[in-house]
């Protein structure tokens, strides 16, 4: 049964486009389940029905012709009920239709599964029979296993209208995605894709056709000279069947087999690796359509020799160097060091198929003012090369090959955006009151040098986080103590006299060194922040010192912060490596002050002991984005769970509202550093919590600026109390943002739809 699943998926996967993929669906499922009839009807959005889009069994003359709603027929009551139908005597049945010409007469029992993807039923698989006996209990779990399968690939071909890779043009479409950071962008896709995956090259076209085919002859000649290399290398260790692999492999290379394809490609006027794909792509899809198992592993071979051809073709072709103005950086994942890549005035948009809004590529996005969607799960990379597309940051939506509509309306939403900042730059030098004079503190998180002059020029009074690792990450080894000294130096000397506070070295879960792999199943809940500078103080010692040392001869307020703390006990251990470092620094005659030292709150247990760790230290500052994660158990990088990602959730509110509480009974300082804090909306209530800071991204000071001036504390106070009694965060969302949009704050919660 396995098998049979393994091959459908595979073909189907393999399919030109919807309409291939859905005829071998029901052939192979007619076939495996020895039945007469197999039908798919798929949800069409216009019509709100369930079209008849493939038969075997059926008449096909009328497949488009017919369609179900939700309350007519047995097809609509599997859609309706979202779970099978099963019956042996279908005509006798209440919901059963006749339709005239569809030459179901004969047929009594009927199976059908809904296909459901992310909740929706996007379909009905139906199969029939004349015989007045029900399917039985396998042959319905078979066909539920294959349409939860199937489910996926179905839903990415109804959006994209084509599969991954086999067509060569992406028709015009919009792709929804999570908001990763707000704003519009219009421009062109230029695709990140890693090395040395055939599945991740694009289609690309070319114009000097005779250098691809010299440059893939060259490939060929080495991954030759590659393979008998390690032939000759192995030849005592493996037996004559084993290497006879290798003459294989060396035959397949032949001027007659794929090298011979691939060069016709080429002359076609198509990229050299493009090329390369395609003709791997149908000989692989050829193996897996084998029935002899031996040969359809002899697929992987050939995959495998694709990989190594296409490593010295990549070696060879030069690297993206240039990016044109108006780059959208399109990219299975994102890393920061690739945003750094394109010069600044040139990257205008980004755009990741994993991850969502809190994850720490979207953090930085939001910094940088860098619109950009994550989670894009059906974008097919490999169509999107230098095509036109919009990023609309504030919806998480993406529009491949946007029409006149579309670009005249994303023209001007970029318009008002431009006229609403400018308007908000009057606000830079106010107080950050609210109407009763109530003054909460609006500092900034940064974590590259550009963030700096950005920060100061939007009226930041201090920064709340910055995020050491950032600089760790752009680096092939850890940087001495003497490169982060220097840094550090540059960062506290520009922002003089406002505090700033340095966090301790946070990597682990999304944030990886290349120079310090680690390796978890649960990365999330594995060695991350303070667990790994404790375990290595070497790294801690050198980077607590060089913060230290970086004070000398300018007495700045710097705060030292240590990150993901879940007990009393790492708080000791580090405090004292800090006075370590301390004494030893003031041993070595350099005048500087013992700075503060403070705790993120960000795993639930120092919520519930966040009154034991104020004792021992000088602040706290709740890292909200984490500590979302944690509570709520779910992944701040999975788009799949990102609607259960709220910031509203009750849970969340009262825990936020613990920490403040426990905080001010010690008479200490406390701030929030998540992305929560430039939420205005939440920002009126953590303020009415009591906070003495809220720290964001610049991009969003002057908006929660506007939204504290514009209420009064006595107000804000009686919202957080309404808040505090609701036990939905959807619920408080709405509530909250109705009541800025009551104050005239309408213009902070931008939701449009696109065309
Ligand atoms: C947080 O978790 O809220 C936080 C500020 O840290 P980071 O986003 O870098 O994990
Ligand atoms: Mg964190």
């Amino acid at each position: 049964m396995l098998e049979i699943l393994r091959r459908v998926i595979q073909e189907v996967n393999a399919a030109r486009d919807l309409d291939t993929a859905l005829d071998i669906i029901v052939d192979r499922i007619q076939s495996a389940m020895a039945t007469q009839v197999c039908s798919v009807y798929l949800f069409d959005e216009e019509s709100n029905q369930y079209v008849f889009r493939a038969t075997r069994g059926l008449n096909p003359d009328i497949i488009g012709q017919i369609a179900v709603g939700k309350d007519e027929s047995l097809v609509g009551l599997v859609a309706q009920r979202a779970e099978p139908v099963n019956l042996n005597n279908a005509p006798k049945h209440p919901r059963f239709r006749y339709v005239d010409n569809l030459g179901e007469d004969e047929y009594n029992s009927f199976l059908g599964v809904p296909i459901i993807h992310h909740r929706k039923v996007l379909g009905v698989l139906v199969v029939q029979r004349e015989s007045r006996r029900r399917y039985d209990e396998s042959e319905e779990a078979f066909l539920i296993t294959l349409s939860a399968q199937l489910s996926g690939v179905i839903a990415h071909a109804k959006v994209t209208g084509v599969f991954s890779g086999s067509a060569k043009e992406l028709p015009a479409t919009r792709f929804p995605g999570k908001s990763g950071a707000p704003g519009v962008a219009i421009g062109k896709a230029i695709v990140i894709y890693p090395e040395a995956d055939l599945s991740k090259v694009p289609e690309r076209i070319t114009k000097n056709i005779d250098r691809q085919v010299q440059l893939f002859q060259t490939a060929i000649e080495e991954t030759r000279d590659e393979i008998s290399v390690m032939s000759k290398k192995l030849s005592d260790r493996l037996q004559p069947e084993e290497l006879a692999l290798f003459d294989a492999y060396l035959h397949m290379l032949d001027d007659s087999a794929i090298t011979g394809e691939v060069i016709s490609v080429i002359k076609e006027g198509i990229w050299s690796q493009t090329a390369l794909r395609r003709v791997i792509d149908a000989h692989v899809a050829t193996f897996d359509a084998m029935e002899d198992q031996y040969l359809r592993e002899r697929g992987t071979d050939v995959r495998d020799l694709g990989q190594r051809v296409l490593a010295k073709l990549q070696s060879k072709d030069t690297k993206r160097k240039s990016y044109p103005r108006g780059t959208v950086l399109v990219g299975e994942e994102l890393t920061p060091s690739i945003l750094a890549s394109v010069p600044r005035g040139r990257l205008a948009g980004l755009i990741s198929i994993k991850g969502s809004g809190s994850s720490h590529v979207a953090i930085l996005a939001k910094a940088m003012g860098v619109p950009t969607v994550m989670g894009v799960e059906d974008l097919p990379l490999n169509m999107l090369e230098e095509k036109p597309i919009i990023v609309d940051g504030f919806n998480g939506i993406v529009i491949t090959y946007p029409n006149k509509e579309q670009l005249n309306l994303y023209k001007s939403i970029i318009k008002e955006e431009a006229a609403f900042d400018a308007d908000l730059e009057s606000l830079k030098d106010e107080k950050s009151e609210t109407l009763d004079g109530s003054r909460v503190r609006l500092w900034v998180n940064t974590g590259l040098m550009t963030d700096v002059a950005k920060s100061l020029e939007h009226g930041a009074e201090g920064v709340g986080l910055y995020r050491t690792e950032i600089h760790f990450m752009m680096n092939d080894r850890f940087p001495t103590e003497e490169e982060q000294r220097l840094i550090y130096r540059k960062h506290l000397k520009a922002f003089y006299p406002r505090p700033v506070t340095m966090r301790t070295l946070d990597i682990g879960g999304d944030k990886a060194l290349s120079y310090f792999p680690i390796k978890e199943e649960n990365p999330f809940l594995g060695w991350r922040g303070i667990r790994v500078t404790l375990d290595h103080p070497e790294i801690f010692l050198a980077q607590v010192r060089a913060m230290i040392r970086a004070n000398e001869g300018i007495d700045a307020y710097l705060r030292i912060m240590l990150p993901m703390v879940s007990s009393v006990s790492e708080v000791d251990e580090a405090q004292r490596l800090i006075s370590q470092c301390y004494r030893e620094i003031v041993e070595e005659g350099v005048e500087v002050e013992m700075p503060d030292v403070g705790v993120m709150i960000e795993v639930p247990a120092a919520v519930y002991q966040a009154r034991d760790i104020i004792r021992r230290v000088d602040f706290l500052s709740v890292g909200s984005n984490d500590l979302i994660q944690y509570m709520l158990a779910v992944d701040r990088n999975n788009a799949q769970v990102a609607e259960l990602y709220q910031e509203f959730h009750p849970a969340v509110l009262h825990a936020l509202k613990q920490v403040v509480d426990a905080t001010h009974a010690e008479k200490k300082f406390v701030g929030i550093c998540g992305e929560m804090a430039g939420n205005p909306a939440a920002a009126i209530l953590l303020t009415a919590m009591g906070y003495d800071v809220l720290s964001m991204n610049t991009t969003n000071l002057l908006k929660v600026k506007w939204a504290i001036r514009s209420f009064e504390m006595t107000k804000a106070k009686r919202m957080l109390s309404r808040v505090l009694k609701m036990d939905n965060a959807y619920l408080i969302k709405n509530y909250v943002e109705g009541e800025l949009k009551k104050a005239g704050l309408g213009r902070l919660i931008r939701s449009r739809q696109a065309p």
